[in-house]
């Protein structure tokens, strides 16, 4: 499809060419055993940039700092949008000093470092060696999932690995800051719609059902409390979801997210951390929600029907 057909003599097992199949594993070719380990390695190393790379990008879209200082549209003082933040090299969070090519290594550097800038001795926060390392992992463990498919669908592998990407920093933002960026869950809408349009073998109308639901969801809770219990941005979080999940699965993703929110509560509650009135990063549990949902949806679904049926 993609390369030609001399591709499958390097092949990484990706079955681009559909000359080799993925179902007859030859074990005994010990250069398509080191091709499989290439191609985790690498992954591997994307996860951790991209893992480094979103940190540095949501401190940098929470501050409103931008190291190139450049002149946008609005004269001094404007801020680029959202998704213009993406270039400028990496500084301290405290002293803002730039930091060295050696201090961007993932895992590494806050290790070597033991979590405290070189020049101004203050902590680097835990959760830019936890996203880096969790970011690294689910790339792995998505991979294995897909080269473990029946058939391996490129496009479904690249749209699994950007949304839980994408979930990474909904995440992360929403757990410490209170927001679900409106910027991302756009982006991600689209990104589900153009490829629900191009790869789904589900009727489309299951699409626009889960969004309407997803976001319909949000947008009653928003009305009824006036906006008190959920943020708008909850409900771009749920159309985004239900245009990836379609229905029914999106309910799977909430059912998750509100388990998953309840289990958190109890020992926030018990231990005083929190009253039943503290503001709940929704949009954490429902990242993890939909992620779940993106892999066993299906699956959850069908067991379910067995269980009615
Ligand atoms: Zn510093």
């Amino acid at each position: 499809m993609f390369f030609p057909s001399n591709y499958a003599t390097i092949c990484v097992r990706l079955n681009l060419c559909g000359v080799c199949q993925w179902s007859e594993r030859p074990t005994k070719n010990m250069f398509i055993i080191s091709a499989d380990w290439l191609w985790y390695g690498l992954v591997l190393a994307a996860g951790l940039i991209l893992g480094s790379y979103l940190n540095s990008w949501m401190w940098r879209v929470h501050e409103g700092r931008w190291q190139f200082k450049p002149r946008f549209p609005g004269g001094e003082g404007a801020q680029p949008s959202t998704i213009a933040r993406i270039g400028g090299r990496s500084v301290c969070i405290h002293c803002q000093r730039v930091l060295a090519w050696f201090e961007n290594i993932p895992l590494g550097s806050f290790l070597v470092l033991r979590g405290r800038c070189r020049t101004c001795r203050r902590a680097i926060p835990l959760d830019y060696f936890l996203v880096e390392l969790a970011a690294a992992l689910l790339f792995v463990g998505i991979t294995y999932y897909h080269l473990h498919l029946p058939a391996f669908s490129p496009w479904h592998f690249f749209r699994d690995i950007f949304f839980s990407a994408l979930l990474v920093v909904v995440f992360v933002y929403d757990l410490k800051y209170y927001i679900i960026l409106p910027s991302l869950t756009l982006a991600g809408t689209t990104i589900a719609i153009f490829f629900n349009i191009q790869y789904s073998t589900v009727g489309i109308k299951y699409w626009i059902l889960g969004a309407i639901v997803g976001g319909g969801f949000f947008a009653l809770q928003y009305l009824i409390s006036s906006g008190r219990w959920i943020g708008a941005g909850d409900i771009y979080l749920g159309v985004m979801m239900g245009a990836l999940l379609g229905w029914p699965v999106i309910l799977v993703a909430f059912f998750a997210a509100y388990i998953l929110g309840a289990l958190a509560a109890v020992p926030l509650l018990v231990f005083k951390k929190k009253g039943l009135k503290s503001e709940v990063p929704l949009g954490t549990f429902l990242a993890v929600g939909t992620f779940i949902a993106m892999f066993w949806g299906n699956n959850a679904i069908q067991w379910y029907w067995s269980l009615i049926r």
